[in-house]
């Protein structure tokens, strides 16, 4: 199986709208491909949909994430923002087991 297809998941047809979506996850793809590093691009991502893409990021994790908790006390009532958003963006383009690192 190419590698690409494993680390990541066909992303929603919102995404594939977007030319900065579409830009984001083609640099992603590339860097996976090379084998490199990816920490910087899958954030790239991550921000541009936590700022551009709000209404479309997933509810918090309910099922056993170790990070949803923790962000939900920090939040105080307070719908996801900043990290917190992020993390959920993730799950849009990065298999679960991968998407909840951060
Ligand atoms: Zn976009
Ligand atoms: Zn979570």
């Amino acid at each position: 199986m190419d590698p690409v297809d494993e680390q990541l998941p066909i992303p929603p047809p919102f995404m594939w709208a977007c030319a900065d979506c579409t830009q984001l996850l083609r640099a992603l793809a590339q860097v996976i491909d090379a084998d490199a590093g990816c920490f910087y691009e899958q954030l790239a991502v991550a921000q541009h949909l936590a700022h551009e893409h709000t209404s479309a990021l997933p509810a918090p994790h309910t099922d056993g994430c170790e990070q949803c908790p923790r962000y939900t006390i920090h939040a105080e009532g307070k719908p996801p923002a900043g990290p917190w958003a992020e993390h959920l963006a993730r799950s849009l383009f990065l298999h679960e087991s991968v998407a909840r690192l951060l």
